[in-house]
């Protein structure tokens, strides 16, 4: 049964009805304030813990991470006293509507001081395809089923939707028989991934025991990982990625909570015959059900075209793996850390998450509707990240959007 709001637009709301409350952070005035977004309108819940409305303090900081910290008890608390105030019927309704605003006019901010970023590789399709532009032969490294892989990545430039994006100046060596140029990038891409970012943390040196890891889980929102490929390809070996990534990486602004995603918590599908088990310390978890999107825009184009639709349930391996693993030497996680699941790729052509795997490596440009193509990115395109969830029986909720437009490199 549909939660009901007084808020009308949260009735019809696509991405932000009553039963998301996603939480960000936007601008008003000369500082950066709390809000769950609720239909077409953000509910300011600095002015609301003022207004006695609501007795979560850690909502009056100009981030997310102390609420993060505060673990999922105190999280169901908040949005169990949101979900009251903002039902239909509630009789706090008019001293809340005095703490709304537009979403449309919101300017939105980061809404987490990110300490630490982790890029993961969970798809087996995305590795598998990758792995055999180079290595036809033996596509899949044998560590893969056994050991989730992933890379130390760069917070200071994660950057909040509608930043461009600059492309990057790097070392360039497309012709083996010369040696290499710096030049700015000439394969630029997008990667489609999903973000978890860590609520309570653990101790360091101590881990996180699988059956654990959900109440280490604060919620996710969209990441665009902008990878250029032809600086990647040059450094990647033996160290893994490096200057390719760390120029910038996009996310939404409003983080979905685990439990809003709870009713699209599914069975991970079972591993193929002849796959390894997970070791003990990593059986477990949970997938999601939830449809991610990319759309390109080129400066010619009047809308967005989409290019790819994939689903995250199709990861080889579950978030709560990748955080167990990511604690289990001991490793401390912090409330507010990022962590991404790699690029979403499924069997299908189009549900192909980067535009390395989608045109294969260029050599299969996509044709837009403006008569265009695209190998990779050119200056003035905008990539465009979309995720929703849908099940028969629960309400849809979504993400909204990540956008990113790429620039001139700097001359
Ligand atoms: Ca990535």
């Amino acid at each position: 049964m549909a939660l009901v709001s007084w808020i009308d637009s949260a009735n019809i709301s696509q991405d932000f009805p009553l039963e998301n409350l996603p939480f960000g952070v936007f601008r008003a005035g000369r500082r950066a304030r709390i809000g769950v977004a609720v239909g077409d309108r953000i509910l300011d819940l600095c002015a609301a813990f003022e207004d006695d409305l609501i007795a979560e303090d850690s909502c009056t900081r100009e981030t997310l991470n102390e609420l993060m910290a505060r673990g999922p008890e105190a999280l169901r608390a908040l949005r169990t006293r949101l979900t009251e105030i903002l039902s239909e019927g509630s009789p706090d309704r008019h001293r809340a509507v005095k703490h709304l605003l537009s979403r449309q006019n919101a300017e939105m901010l980061l809404p987490v001081t990110i300490g630490d970023y982790t890029d993961f590789y969970a798809s087996l399709h995305h590795a598998t395809n990758v792995g055999s532009m180079l290595r036809p032969d033996n596509p899949l490294l044998p560590n893969y089923k056994h050991v989730p892989i992933g890379y130390h990545g760069r917070a200071s430039s994660v950057v909040i939707s509608g930043t461009s994006v600059r492309r990057p100046w790097g070392q360039l060596r497309d012709d083996a028989s010369k040696p290499p140029t710096f030049a700015p990038s000439r394969r630029l891409d997008y990667e489609l991934e999903l973000g978890a970012f860590i609520g309570r943390g653990n101790a360091q040196g101590s881990a996180i025991p699988i059956g654990e890891a959900q109440d280490h889980l604060f919620g996710f929102c969209l990441v665009n990982d902008w990878s250029a490929r032809d600086i990647q390809t040059w450094e990647y070996q033996p160290l893994g990625p490096f200057l390719a990534k760390s120029f910038a990486t996009s996310i939404s602004p409003w983080v979905v909570t685990a439990e809003a995603l709870a009713p699209f918590r599914v069975e991970p599908a079972a591993r193929a015959e002849g796959d390894p088990e997970p070791l003990p310390y990593l059986a477990g978890g949970d997938a999601y059900d939830i449809t991610l999107e990319v759309y390109i825009k080129t400066a010619k184009m009047s809308g967005p075209v989409r290019v790819s639709r994939g689903n995250f349930r199709d990861m080889y391996w579950t978030v709560a793996q990748l955080l167990t693993h990511h604690a289990s030497n001991g490793c401390n996680l912090r409330p507010g850390d990022l962590i991404a699941s790699g690029t979403v790729s499924g069997t299908e052509k189009d549900a192909r998450g980067c535009l390395l795997e989608r045109t294969w490596r260029g050599t299969e440009p996509l044709e837009l509707p403006s008569g265009e193509t695209r190998a990779f990115l050119e200056d003035g395109d905008e990539v465009i990240l979309r995720g929703y969830c849908v099940r028969e029986g629960a309400t849809r909720i979504g993400f909204g959007e990540c956008r990113g437009t790429v620039t001139a490199a700097a001359s």
